[in-house]
């Protein structure tokens, strides 16, 4: 449960002039089209920036003010906060925000009313938090095999902590897991206590689809905002050398984002995905309420089986939401205009306000 005081936020929240509201976040991750869509609704917009990272935001001349820190994580700093809380600020989180402020900062010092739902970054962050939520959701999600002698088909072995697949790998076997492991340490890539963490599951073998959804509060429904899938390192890169090449290079694939494809699913695959995120989002708001408020991400793999498989979430504005800042094909079909997911926060923002039910999505 979060810290920071629910009156307190809402109080702060009475006190600002509708008439005058700002749409401030972190100059980094998914913000320029949250500039961009705020302005388009007509809000002013707020970057809170370290110094030497302001370049897009100008070239692009998305942003009103600039708030200039020494580094990212100064934003939690009380001088930022009350700046921004000056400005009538509304926050829209996103995945930067979370790693520089710090999770435990959002939830327990951040004084500043947030669009979305503040308690629920925990369980993105959290592996068996997230599990616990999904499987109560009932969606698919890889199977865990509980102990590495139980190594069956073939399996993906995780290590705490988003670390862009450092030191993920594929075991078939036990005895593989057990070579792998020893490989792993050997190279530094994981430490002795992370072992006993090592959290093994189902290798899907399948297509990757990053499935951008908004939950609208205020119209209590899930919209498919955009899909897209992953550009990473090495993995990508290791694909184009030939199989031979590959073994000669005896190199351990790693799964660094650099960059994303937008794409679409074929269209008998869409009632799976508006089926996952209405059973999330249903779940979600008994278990963490509000629930999902505003942008979230399931990562998923496609099997030739054509289930959609979900191996991790975001509950926030996803980096895959760069791939339609000018609207993607589903975005589109909803306004028959490109929208993109910052302008369909912008949006219910808007809506908030007009029909004045802020506080219903603000936390
Ligand atoms: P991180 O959060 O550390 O970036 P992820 O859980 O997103 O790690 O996994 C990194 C990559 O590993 C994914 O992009 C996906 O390509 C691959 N991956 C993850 N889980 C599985 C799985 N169960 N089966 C096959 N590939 C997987």
């Amino acid at each position: 449960m979060s810290k920071v005081n629910r009156q307190e936020i809402l109080d702060i929240l009475k006190g600002y002039d509708k008439e005058d509201i700002t749409i401030a976040t972190l100059g980094s991750h998914s913000s320029l089209h949250m500039f961009q869509g705020a302005k388009a609704e007509g809000f002013k917009t707020a970057v809170v920036c370290e110094k030497g990272r302001e370049v897009p935001y100008k070239r692009f001349n998305v942003v009103d003010e600039y708030i200039m820190v020494d580094k990212f994580s100064d934003i939690v700093n009380e001088d930022v906060q009350q700046q921004l809380r000056d400005m009538n600020s509304i926050v829209f989180p996103h995945g930067s925000f979370v790693a520089y402020a710090g999770l435990d900062n959002v939830e327990n010092i951040f004084n500043v009313p947030m669009f979305g739902n503040r308690d629920i970054l925990r369980w993105e962050a959290e592996r068996d938090l997230e599990r616990k939520l999904m499987m109560e959701s009932g969606i698919r999600i890889p199977k865990k095999i509980k102990d590495s002698a139980d190594i069956e088909g073939t399996s993906m072995v995780k290590f705490p902590g988003a670390r862009g697949g450092r030191g993920y790998f594929v075991a078939n076997s036990t005895e593989e897991y057990d070579e792998k492991i020893d490989t792993m340490l050997k190279r530094n890539w994981i430490e002795d206590e992370d072992i006993k963490e090592a959290h093994i599951e189902e290798y899907v073998l399948g297509c990757n689809y990053c499935i951008h959804y908004f939950f609208s509060g205020l119209k209590d429904e899930v919209e498919l905002m955009g899909i897209d899938s992953r550009y990473e390192s090495t993995i990508d890169g290791l694909v184009r050398v030939p199989a031979k090449d590959q073994l000669d290079i005896g190199a351990a694939p790693s799964y660094v984002i650099t960059g994303n494809h937008p794409v679409v699913m074929r269209e008998s695959l869409l009632p799976q995905v508006f089926d996952i995120g209405d059973r999330i989002t249903e779940t979600a708001k008994d278990m963490v309420p509000p629930g999902f408020n505003g942008p979230f991400c399931m990562q998923t793999l496609v099997n030739d089986d054509l289930e959609v498989v979900v191996f991790e979430m975001s509950a926030r504005s996803d980096g895959g939401t760069n791939t339609f800042m000018n609207g993607s094909a589903y975005s589109y079909l909803y306004h028959g205009e490109p929208l993109s997911m910052g302008r369909r926060m912008a949006l219910e923002i808007k809506n908030g306000i007009k029909e004045d039910r802020l506080e219903e999505i603000i936390t």
